[in-house]
């Protein structure tokens, strides 16, 4: 999902927030300010039922945060770089770019955010029993008790063994270990996924049907985000598994053309651009190594009047942005970088030298070759 407003970094993280987080915070301010506090808590004020509600709201946002930070900071110690974390109508996502080179990886990025959910379970229930010691308002305790609840279901839900939720991550992490096999662990799980969340579409059909009211509708909207993620993340491993044993020297374009920085968009577009029949370059410095990536879309955003004075190296992605690879690596990994921020461009380097370059339609063409030299093999998961 699009972030629709950006809040800002946390150790480095860029935060956002998607339109429809408001959607899930009406539900819970109104959830607790006209449902759950006004029945556990009777002869408060309406504005003190408003404020409490208002703030556990903001509160439980946080803590879904601090989950979803918890998975973003382990992936990037464990060398998997992070795009973001974006909240939204079902909680967050943190955005990896990468995925784990092995199953302990896999299996920390996972638990971790599950495990602070316990930890913030914890801590609320802490200063609940505190609150009431120190002989706090009812309605204090009251939300203090809803946090701790909260974050405990949080982490309860989000350990069910179902991708894409934590659970099911820790289960393809623990299959991959035991057979060794990260594509049929990835494939498991997903299909766990797949059931699970059907399961819950029926729950909240039968719960549409028999019960008043109409909170049956959002377990089966869960339901169906979870088997529709949990689809494609099967056919993505699937695809995987058809890439097995491909480098990314057997299907990169050799020796790209690069361009130097200095150089102005207009020389680039006579001298490069109209000769070559390539949609990207990569950008070189004096010494000839690799400082970013240009390509037609950049160009294209430079209005025509300008490009005699705008230069190359400030409309290029610049080199940390551009997933990188080198030609030894199998070309499955490069599935998830493709998704980056330079047109779906992977750099191939050796020794510090741009050597090749991978584009979406160099997989695509791979893929198909892959099908010529095994057309029976794929169902076999
Ligand atoms: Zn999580």
């Amino acid at each position: 999902m699009q972030e629709t407003l950006r809040l800002g970094h946390i150790a480095g993280i860029r935060i956002g927030v998607n339109w429809t987080v408001l959607v899930i915070f009406a539900l819970i301010f109104v959830g607790l300010a006209a449902g759950r506090f006004p029945l556990t808590h009777p002869d408060e004020e309406p504005w003190a039922y408003a404020v409490a509600g208002g703030i556990a709201a903001v509160v439980f946002f946080l803590s879904l945060l601090a989950h979803e930070l918890a998975h973003a900071l382990v992936a990037q110690r464990n060398g998997i770089r992070v795009e973001g974390i974006t909240l939204w109508l079902f909680g967050g996502v943190a955005k990896l770019l990468d995925e784990a080179t092995d199953p302990g990886a896999d299996l920390r990025v996972a638990a971790v955010g599950p495990l602070v959910s316990l930890a913030l379970g914890a801590a609320f229930s802490l200063l609940a029993l505190g609150a009431t010691a120190i002989g706090l308002a009812g309605l204090v305790v009251g939300a203090l008790w809803w946090l701790a609840l909260i974050n405990a279901v949080l982490a309860a839900f989000n350990l069910v063994p179902a991708a894409p939720l934590d659970g099911g991550r820790i289960l393809r992490a623990a299959l991959w270990r035991r057979h060794g096999d990260r594509t049929r662990a990835a494939v498991t799980a997903s299909r766990a996924g797949r059931g699970f969340g059907l399961a819950l579409v029926a729950t909240g059909l039968a719960a549409l049907v028999m019960l008043p009211g109409l909170g049956g509708l959002w377990f089966m909207l869960i339901g169906w985000f979870i088997m529709t993620s949990a689809g494609a993340e099967e056919q993505h491993a699937q695809l995987q598994h058809t890439l097995d044993g491909i480098r990314v020297g057997d299907v990169m374009s050799h020796d790209p053309v690069t361009v130097t920085g200095h150089l102005s968009v207009d020389d680039l577009v006579t001298s490069y651009v109209w000769r070559h029949r390539f949609s990207s370059f990569p950008v070189v410095d004096g010494s000839g190594h690799p400082t970013g990536l240009v390509t037609l879309n950049r160009i294209k955003q430079v209005p025509f009047g300008r490009r005699g004075e705008v230069s190359v190296d400030s409309i290029a992605c610049p080199l940390a942005e551009v997933p990188q690879t080198s030609p030894e690596r199998p070309l499955s990994e490069l599935l998830t970088a493709m998704g980056g921020a330079t047109d779906g461009r992977v750099l191939v380097l050796d020794a510090g030298r741009v050597v090749g370059l991978v584009s979406p339609t160099d997989i695509t063409r791979s893929l198909e070759l892959a099908d010529l030299r095994r057309p029976a093999e794929r169902n076999h998961l």
